[in-house]
């Protein structure tokens, strides 16, 4: 028992020294910036699709959804919305201690029904990239009422086209329909233009990327893994993925505080 008990410690402490190793490594590549800035902030941008009862890796139980909450929650993150990560970005504008800015894809049903309920009871907010071709069509996907509700409670809605193709896929025109199309029907919809983006699939590249801007958006998120930063582009600003696997929290752990030299290494991968 006494024996197990100290083995647990061990590999406990073992964990614990090889995380601080791992953060102090990740936080002396980004301080060596020529301002000589000292508080240099590396922002973990989590990534959900689901929160739901089905068994598939882009759904997460809402038991395991609250754990992750609970634990951002008990460790002191604070979320945030996207126009402070953006501001940041560009002007170095202060965030809070231990920032997170938790978004989901495609607009699910269940992010109302299970995931709004739970983000609330922390405190927190996020931001959701909705297909708008989708929205109060498919009975899978939220309608416009639960999302403004949701705009209402500090929620932010980006865009996440308006039938979800990989927009590389795509002549240029019809791409610029996809984004100027489900930015119309959100400004019909919510009152306001939605400012940020998010690639489908995640698939872009540099041609995607500037019509985006040229439609009108202050940034775009993907899904290449790491934490946004510094070296950032703001039309492709790096997000963590949460998959529901076999060991759901720890995974969510490890990606979350040491993503990104966990990813160097070859450790975690998508
Ligand atoms: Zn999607």
């Amino acid at each position: 028992m006494g024996q197990r008990r100290l083995i647990v410690k061990g590999v406990s402490a073992a964990i614990v020294i090889f995380l601080m190793a791992a953060s102090v490594a990740g936080t002396r590549e980004v301080s060596g910036r020529q301002d000589g800035s000292e508080r240099v902030v590396e922002i973990p941008v989590l990534n959900y699709h689901m929160v739901d009862n089905i068994n598939i890796s882009l759904s997460l139980a809402p038991t395991q959804f609250d754990e992750q909450m609970r634990y951002l929650y008990e460790n002191g993150y604070q979320s945030i919305n996207p126009e402070q990560l953006i501001d940041y970005l560009k002007y170095g504008k202060e965030l809070p201690n231990k920032p997170v800015l938790i978004t989901f894809d495609d607009g699910y049903l269940d992010n109302y029904t299970n995931a709004y309920p739970i983000l609330k009871k922390y405190g927190f907010t996020a931001t959701i990239f909705l297909v708008t071709s989708l929205v109060g069509k498919d009975p899978r996907f939220m309608n416009w009422d639960e999302v403004r509700e949701m705009q209402q409670n500090g929620f932010v809605f980006g865009s996440h086209t308006v039938n979800h193709l990989a927009i590389t896929t795509l002549a240029p025109q019809q791409v610029m329909n996809e984004l100027v199309e489900s930015s119309r029907e959100m400004e019909r919809e919510l009152g306001v233009r939605p400012k940020y983006f998010a690639y489908p699939t995640g698939a872009y590249n540099r041609q995607t990327a500037e019509l985006v801007r040229q439609a009108g958006y202050e940034a775009a998120f993907t899904i290449r893994y790491g934490r946004a930063g510094a070296e950032s582009n703001l039309y492709a600003i790096e997000r963590i993925p949460i998959f529901r696997s076999s060991k759901t929290f720890r995974s969510f752990y490890y990606r979350l505080t040491a993503a990104p030299l966990l990813e160097r290494l070859g450790i975690i991968r998508n």
